[in-house]
């Protein structure tokens, strides 16, 4: 294994001397070392046209490029914990050895003092009892894809052959529990599951005993090259409306209930808002341009978003990484989501929260005709003005030394006649105190 730069079959560029001026003290690269390439074939999915941009590849990490992503990613952290992170297509389809080789890489070049934190991003249908002793042995946290129970689940998550996928992610999420590993579940919410949100959540905290979800709404363009172009969706794709209410109806089941116990990384990210705290997903920041994503052969783009020609920033095995992440274009492009921003966010009452959300969802136009507005705008208005009281009044606990879970409690036993203290206006027994 190579170890050293300018050791093995490819040399790879060393730290630079003097770090760039404009890079960021941490960012994060999500390594994509099977490239799009998937054994399942989600119907939504919008890595598998990815396989276009490298024509006859076997889209599989070689060696170098490997000890380069580990190597360049410790050199380049300022933070003492580092984060090594994996995604898909299907990253297992590397294989267990590839990431024993990871690992051990890993440890073998940490900086005295760094903590490593190992991630990956799995459909949980190749897991196994090898599998999961390793990502338990190093502490992998694995973020697994559920869509909700198996009718939901099914509808887009299929494999080759258009079969149903939900029994054997099952499988997967119960060996991963079995082995004691931290799991997170990622769901997407589409058109298929979008009006049923209580029954997605309540499924993930009660059947699966989830404790730590993520809801990524499905935004799919519709065209043929599979990149961010054209303002038409496919009929999968969330509606903005729904998608307001699908979190708005999570939250209000949460926030009675479930508050400390299950975390909902949107909610997470809101109250850090209310906190006044920096935006905890780069998706609500004022800019972005620190989440990048590496494909298979070392090459670097400006997000995982943004897989496609023109946010190719170079090649790791070229260019150390830190050097493509402070370049003037990965600076422009994250600094264009403040910048490009239109009036109608700038103006808006939730945009301390908001920001106008990803760049990628940006292709509508605002009440007056300005470009640029986020396709689920009305979803986010929606929500983040629905959760203020709630969020209000876990923000001044927090800031008085208390706990933000009291908040269930002041909902719940408020005087049933009066105004629920959410501030939604009607009495709490018709509200939080139902
Ligand atoms: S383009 Fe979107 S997903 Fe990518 S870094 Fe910016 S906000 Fe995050
Ligand atoms: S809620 Fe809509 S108007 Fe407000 S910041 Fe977000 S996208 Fe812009």
């Amino acid at each position: 294994m190579t170890l050293s730069p300018g050791v093995g079959p490819r040399p790879s560029p060393p730290m630079p001397a003097d770090r760039p001026p404009t890079a960021p003290a941490s960012f994060h690269v999500l390594a994509k070392p099977s490239g799009p390439i998937c054994n399942l074939d989600c119907t939504y999915c919008f890595f598998l046209s990815k396989e276009a941009l490298y024509p006859g590849d076997r889209f599989r990490m070689p060696d170098d490029v490997l000890a380069a992503y580990i190597r360049q990613t410790i050199e380049a952290e300022t933070a003492p914990e580092v984060t090594i992170a994996w995604q898909g297509g299907e990253p297992t389809l590397m294989g267990v050895d590839f990431f024993r080789r990871a690992v051990a890489l890993a440890e073998e070049l940490k900086h005295p003092g760094q903590q490593l934190h190992h991630t990956i991003q799995t459909n949980g249908t190749l897991l196994t009892d090898e599998w999961c002793a390793l990502l338990k042995r190093h502490d992998f946290l694995v973020g697994l894809s559920v869509d909700g129970p198996a009718a939901l689940h099914d509808v887009y998550r299929v494999d080759k052959r258009g079969d149903a996928t939900f029994a054997k992610v099952r499988r997967g999420w119960d060996l991963l529990q079995a082995h004691g590993v931290d799991t997170n579940i990622l769901c997407t919410v589409n058109a298929a599951n979008q009006h049923a949100p209580l029954d997605v959540y309540r499924s993930f905290r009660d059947d699966l005993g989830a404790r730590h979800i993520q809801f990524i709404p499905i935004v799919e363009r519709d065209n043929e090259t599979g990149f961010q172009e054209g303002d038409a969706v496919t009929n999968r794709s969330v509606d903005p409306e729904a998608w307001g209410r699908f979190l708005t109806a999570v939250f209000d089941e949460w926030v009675v209930r479930d508050v400390g116990t299950v975390f909902v990384q949107m909610f997470d990210a809101a109250l850090a808002s209310w906190l006044g705290l920096p935006a905890s997903m780069c998706i609500f920041a004022e800019t972005c341009g620190n989440a990048l994503a590496l494909e298979h052969n070392g090459d670097l783009y400006s997000c995982d978003h943004f897989v496609e020609p023109d946010h190719l920033l170079g090649n790791i095995m070229q260019t150390h990484m830190v050097e493509l992440v402070a370049s003037p274009r990965q600076r422009a492009f994250g600094d264009a989501k403040r910048d490009t921003l239109p009036r109608y966010c700038i103006e808006c009452d939730v945009r301390f929260a908001c920001n106008g959300e990803c760049p990628k969802n940006r292709f509508t136009v605002t009440p007056d005709g300005e470009p640029g507005l986020n396709y689920l705008c009305a979803g986010y208005k929606a929500f983040f003005t629905q959760v203020d009281g709630p969020m209000r009044i876990m923000a001044d606990l927090l800031r008085r030394g208390r706990y933000a879970d009291e908040l269930m409690g002041i909902l719940r036993n408020a005087p049933r006649n009066e105004p629920c203290p959410c501030g939604s206006g009607r009495k709490a027994k018709h509200c939080h105190a139902r």
